[in-house]
């Protein structure tokens, strides 16, 4: 089955409303694969700005993070139905900086996700090992572990908005990206597991992108592989190299 190519770009805490407008207006003057779905999130200060400046067909505008609560005292976070309001269709969930960084557990992210997904939101859900587990022979079992909260609180449907980005955390930020051979791997034991734990269908249509310092230049050896649908791309997002990025396929 096709599955269409997938490009994010996680701004994380980056940008000002200047450089946000330019990097839009790049993206809005470019060339872009029309066989390619692009999200952009910006810091959620930015989130309006850049949604009003957005006119390209085919890049939508996502939050890097939503809590799971409907509404109330819970200072400084935002809800899905805010989001919605907002018109932002989609959010990046379970980013490694957020598990390692800011204390979300595999049951903290996956609730978030079905929350997210009640409310009418796409998500990117991340999943990744460290380098202790890579070195330990347990990437595999971390990334088990993560899908497994995840399918314990999704199901059916829920699966057809959800996009997987495997970003070993090792790479992220890093400058060391992962072979080409590293992330498929990683990506067919992903789209097992969903085939034996969720259904043929799930595993075929599910986008699994690769996230950990992806360049304009080592993107497309990584876009060439079978199970890698797309990137999830950090610091090069904020580059004029992520159009390079999207157009990988080119
Ligand atoms: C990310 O944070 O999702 C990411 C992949 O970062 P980078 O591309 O900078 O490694």
């Amino acid at each position: 089955m096709a599955r269409k190519f997938f490009v994010g770009g996680n701004f994380k805490m980056n940008g000002t409303k200047g450089s946000i407008k330019s990097i839009v207006k790049g993206l809005n003057e470019a060339q872009l694969d029309s066989n390619v779905e692009v999200v952009i999130a910006p810091p959620s200060l930015y989130l309006q700005l850049a949604q009003a400046e957005l006119t390209k067909a085919g890049v939508a505008v996502s939050a890097q993070n939503v809590y799971d609560k409907p509404n109330g005292a819970y200072t400084g976070e935002i809800s899905v139905a805010q989001l919605k309001d907002s018109d932002i269709h989609w959010t990046i969930l379970g980013h490694s900086e957020r598990r390692t960084l800011l204390g979300e557990t595999d049951e903290v992210v996956a609730s978030k996700t079905k929350v997210a997904i009640d409310g009418g939101l796409s998500v990117v859900w991340c999943c990744g090992e460290s380098l202790e587990e890579r070195e330990g022979g347990n990437t595999i079992a971390v990334i088990e572990r993560q899908l497994s909260a995840l399918a314990a609180k999704v199901s059916g449907a829920d699966w057809a908005k959800i996009v997987i980005a495997y970003e070993p955390i090792w790479a992220i930020g890093t400058g060391k990206v992962a072979t080409v051979e590293q992330a498929q791997d990683v990506h067919a034991a992903i789209r097992k597991w969903l085939r034996a734990n969720v259904s043929d269908a799930v595993a075929d249509a599910t986008r699994i992108l690769y996230g950990g310092s992806v360049n304009g230049k080592n993107c497309k050896d990584l876009a060439k592989e079978q199970d890698i649908d797309g990137f999830l791309v950090g610091g090069a997002s904020l580059k004029p190299e992520f159009i390079d990025i999207i157009n990988s396929n080119l």
